[in-house]
This record gives C-alpha cells, structure tokens and sequence, in this order.
C-alpha cells in the first residue's frame, strides 16, 4: 500500500524538482546569484540518483522535474532520465534553456522524457544577449522545433516577466500559441540572495494580462493538475497562455511539491533557508533512513512563504541548486 507523503497543513507531495547540476553555460540576469565554481564531483552520481528515486513511488512521487542549473550540460542526462524511468516515475519532465537541446531531443524522447520546458524570454536577438549573456536565440529556436517535431509535447515557453526589458515581447511571446498547440507561461520575477534586480524589474502579471487582452478576446482554460498557472487561450488558437504568479498572488495552499539538490539537500521550500540532507543515506544505500528523511523534509515544509515586498527578507538563496 502506498503510504503517501502528507505534510502538516495536510498537501500531498507528488512532485520533486530535482536540480541535477548547478552549473550553466548562461548567466541570466534575474537568476544568478551562483558565486564560484561548483565541484562536479559533489553531483550525485546516475547510479546515485536510481537509488534514490527507487523509493520515490512507495511514498507517492507521480512526477519528477529534472532542473539547474542546466540539466543538459550533464552528460549522464540520458541515463538519468532512464533511470528514472526503470524507477516507475510516471512523468518525467526537464526544464532547459535550450541551448543543448537540438542535438539531444529525439534521443531524450526514446529515453522516456515526457516533454519539455524552454526558457525564452525574448524574441529580440540583442535582448536575448542581455538577459542570457550568450548569442542563442537562433540555436533555443532550433531546439524547441526539435522538441515538437520529437513529441516532447506540449512543449511549454516559461518567460519571466521584467520591467523595462521584454515587455515589447509580451504580445509576440503570446502570439506563439496561435499556430501551435504550445503553452506559454509568463512567469512573475522572483528575488534572488545578492540580486539587486528584482527591485527594479518585477511587473505584476496584471500587466501582461491585460496587454493581451487589449488586442485579443481571452477564454478561460485549464493546465493539468497540480498545476500552479491560471491559463487561457486566445479565441481560436490551438496553444494556451498561463500566468505563474508566485509574488502576486502565491499558491502556496496548492504546493504538492519539494526541491531536491544536486549533491543531495532537500528544501521544502523555494524560499526555505533550513533544508535536510540526504546525501549519506543515498551513498550508503539505506533506504529506511532515506525514506525516514524525505518524511522529516515533509514534516518541516512551511505552510506558505512570507510576503515579498522590496522591504522584506524572503528571497531565493541559489536558484541554480534549487532549480527554480
Ligand atoms: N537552466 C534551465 C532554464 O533556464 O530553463 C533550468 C533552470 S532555471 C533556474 C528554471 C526556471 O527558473 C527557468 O524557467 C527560469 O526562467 C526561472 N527563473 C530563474 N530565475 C528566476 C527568477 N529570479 N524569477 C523567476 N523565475 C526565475
Ligand atoms: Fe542558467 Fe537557467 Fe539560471 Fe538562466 S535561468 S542562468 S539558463 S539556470
């Protein structure tokens, strides 16, 4: 009998973010607040990460979000994604920048990925440069067509949201749904430890609301579920936009979810200073202390995150080790 994981406001944890590497080969402007190097031999290993998703469906886990850091700078991805799949995961999905993921789609599709998310902020090639660093919205192109030709479908365009550098691609962004069946998520800017930029960029997503709004007739739709989006879809058009809005208007009461590392740390929370480490009980292979963690991570998962206003002190400590 599955004996779920339920926490003390009474959520059902489903779901694990898994931040396989910290490391990236970009340096978006809202996300690193990474110092230095990070050791690749901290990471866990692919054997290590079969043994501990072995555990995951005994307590419930239906899905797992393979995440960075930039997970396809791992070159075990293939081999993580099987082991997850001999591990009975029933959806196994990975967020990307896009900058791999031509060359790897179809071989990630045969490994079992169910689908994808692309990081795209901006249609503006000199924008992209800004807010990623690296001349690639040629290349992240490529990769979502490969994505969709592949089946890793829907595929789902998250945006963050910044004031003053991609509202123009508001509209350009949301026009992507109207000759395609994907999904695009704009998503509300979060602080980062050490990161100055949330002061001065957050938009509401009212404001992108209404910018589509102005030009198209929105319809009320709906994600999957656990989903934390609200979404719509422009009348007539096959793909769907969502708003994910964790400042605004946060979903904590829905959280089905817990973040795990990649050298082994669980934080049961994106904005969690305190986190358990799991990281001796996966390379000793004990499972019962293993399973007895991940419980004690569930027990202290806070029932919400505190307010964000410019002055309080909730922010995000690494976005690369927790994966967003
Ligand atoms: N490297 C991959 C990528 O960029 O898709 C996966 C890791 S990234 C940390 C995961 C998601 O977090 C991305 O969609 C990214 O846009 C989002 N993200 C990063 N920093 C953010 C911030 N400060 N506020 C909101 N979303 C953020
Ligand atoms: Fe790297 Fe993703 Fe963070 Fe950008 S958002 S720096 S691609 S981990």
């Amino acid at each position: 009998m599955l004996d779920y994981l339920i926490d003390n406001f009474g959520r059902r944890i489903t779901y694990i973010r898994f931040s396989v590497t910290p490391r990236c080969n970009f340096n978006c402007v809202y996300c690193n607040s990474h110092t230095g190097e990070t050791d690749k031999d901290e990471e866990f290993s692919t054997k290590d990460i079969e043994f501990l998703f072995s555990v995951m469906p005994e307590v419930g886990v239906k899905k797992v979000r393979l995440t960075g850091g930039e997970p396809l700078l791992r070159y075990d991805i293939l081999d993580i994604v099987k082991a997850l799949k001999k591990d009975k995961i029933q959806e196994i999905v990975l967020t990307t920048n896009g900058f791999y993921l031509s060359s790897v789609a179809e071989a990630l599709r045969e490994a079992g990925l169910t689908r994808v998310n692309v990081s795209l902020d901006t249609l503006n090639r000199d924008t992209f440069v800004h807010v990623t660093g690296v001349d690639a919205l040629d290349i992240v192109n490529s990769g979502i067509k490969e994505a969709i030709k592949y089946g890793l479908t829907p595929v789902k365009i998250n945006t963050v949201l910044m004031r003053g550098i991609n509202e123009k691609d508001i509209l350009p962004i949301a026009e992507l749904t109207l000759n395609s069946d994907i999904t695009v998520r704009f998503i509300e800017l979060m602080p980062v430890k050490d990161n100055n930029f949330w002061k001065m960029h957050y938009i509401n997503f009212r404001t992108a609301l209404a910018l589509i709004k102005k030009k198209y007739e929105l319809i009320k739709s709906t994600g999957g579920s656990g989903e934390v989006a609200s979404y719509y879809r422009i009348k007539g058009a096959p793909g769907k936009i969502g708003f994910i809005t964790p400042i605004s208007q946060h979903f904590c009461k829905y959280c089905n979810r817990i973040r795990i590392t990649a050298k082994g740390e669980i934080y049961p929370c994106l904005f969690s200073k305190e986190y358990i480490s799991i990281r001796d009980a996966v390379k000793d292979r004990n499972k019962d202390l293993l399973v007895s963690l991940i419980r004690k991570s569930v027990d202290i998962k806070p029932k919400e995150h505190g307010v964000i206003s410019l002055s309080s002190q909730d922010f995000i400590n690494n976005m690369r080790e927790l994966g967003g």
